[in-house]
């Protein structure tokens, strides 16, 4: 039996002619750049988000650089950030000449503790930095607890984004990935719950002011048109052909995800009594970006993963060293009260296949050999 981590193949297969026939469009039209799909895409995506501006650009990691851009974020200041994600919610930090303060995460959730929010704005006030607004990430597709995040930001006048790279379609008390927080930023890397064929992002925000730098700082700070530059931007256009892949997927992302939640079903049935499944809190549904169990303690996770490999089921490890152990990143405040839940979930965490096209009779086969791998 043979298993792909992540299967765009039969996906493809359902959407490949309105694909052809889109890209052919563009091959005669010739905008490659910021043509008419790129605009008709953001406003579909507009229709998920409820978003007052949805913005689309070149990657994931662009759209969390445009964010900070938009919020205004001065050299020196600090963002609190979780240290258990992937590399780009922190590095945009530093790129801008700021500070990332890593905070812990829930054992359950994986996305930040808003209990331990506190804790990192004192390692951030300990070192002398003006910390001046919070990244949440909604890991693996389920988003953060935005309310208590929210609340705890207010409070302390902090600014909030939702890294959703991960999760965007989920929603959380009701309402969708996009409204959570000020800005919201997601990517369109191919392996991500919504992908393009290539690179690309976008940002969501009801802030009119913001909405208005991001589009400027998009194409080089541009003002009124485009060779006056009112501020200091970057090159964070989508192109169109990856405009005309989004919409094609667009048409049975719903689907997709439904498809998905039938997927992480099975697995918590399947895997439930042997190692830790996945929970949703309360409230939360999730685009199931990765399905991450956790092994017992005692596990040898080298030797599950070869064990796996050999009898054909392909995994991976999302994270296996937290952001604030990689060496560019050790001089940056950690949180006050540690982050030893962060360090355990590296060390215990292992993704298993994980698409919306995944067979129950794979699953029982992923289950079978992860039960004799134990
Ligand atoms: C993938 C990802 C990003 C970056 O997206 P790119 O499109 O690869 O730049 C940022 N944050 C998280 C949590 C991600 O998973």
């Amino acid at each position: 039996m043979s298993i792909a981590f992540i299967d765009l193949k039969q996906q493809q297969a359902r959407i490949r002619a309105k694909i052809d026939a889109g890209l052919s469009t563009v091959l005669d039209h010739g905008a490659y750049i910021m043509g008419p799909e790129v605009g008709a895409l953001e406003a579909r995506l507009g229709e998920w988000t409820g978003a007052a501006h949805n913005i689309s650009c070149s990657s994931g990691t662009d759209a969390l650089l445009l964010a900070l851009h938009g919020l205004e974020l001065q050299p020196g200041q600090g963002v609190i950030v979780p240290s258990f994600t992937f590399a780009a919610s922190a590095e945009v930090m530093p790129v801008m000449g700021a500070i990332p303060v890593f905070a812990e995460v829930e054992a359950d959730s994986f996305n930040l503790d808003p209990n331990k929010l506190d804790a990192a704005l004192a390692a951030g006030k300990a070192a002398d930095i003006d910390v001046v607004g919070i990244i949440g990430v909604g890991l693996f597709g389920q988003p953060a607890n935005y309310d208590a995040i929210r609340a705890f930001a207010t409070q302390r006048g902090l600014w909030l984004i939702d890294d959703a790279a991960q999760s965007f379609g989920a929603q959380w008390q009701g309402l969708p990935v996009g409204q959570l927080a000020d800005v919201t930023c997601t990517s369109f890397f191919p392996a991500k719950p919504l992908g393009a064929y290539g690179d690309g992002g976008a940002v969501f925000t009801n802030d009119d002011h913001i909405a208005e730098i991001i589009r400027s700082c998009r194409i080089h700070g541009m003002g009124k048109d485009k060779y006056q530059n009112v501020r200091i931007g970057m090159t964070g256009r989508l192109d169109t052909m990856q405009a005309v892949i989004l919409d094609a997927k667009l048409d049975i992302f719903e689907d997709e995800l439904t498809l998905r939640q039938t997927v992480a079903d099975r697995y918590h049935t399947l895997l439930g009594d042997m190692v830790g499944t996945p929970q949703l809190a309360s409230g939360a549904t999730s685009s199931w970006a990765q399905y991450c169990i956790k092994l017992p303690n005692s596990c040898d996770r080298a030797a599950v993963i070869s064990y796996l490999g050999d009898h054909g089921v392909p995994t991976a490890i999302y994270y296996p060293v937290p952001m604030h152990q990689q060496p560019p990143y050790t001089d940056f405040p950690q949180s006050q009260c540690g982050l030893g839940v962060t360090c355990d979930l590296s060390a215990r965490v292992l993704a298993l296949p994980m698409h919306p096209y995944l067979e129950d009779a794979q699953q029982q086969h992923i289950a079978a050999q992860l039960r004799h791998a134990l």
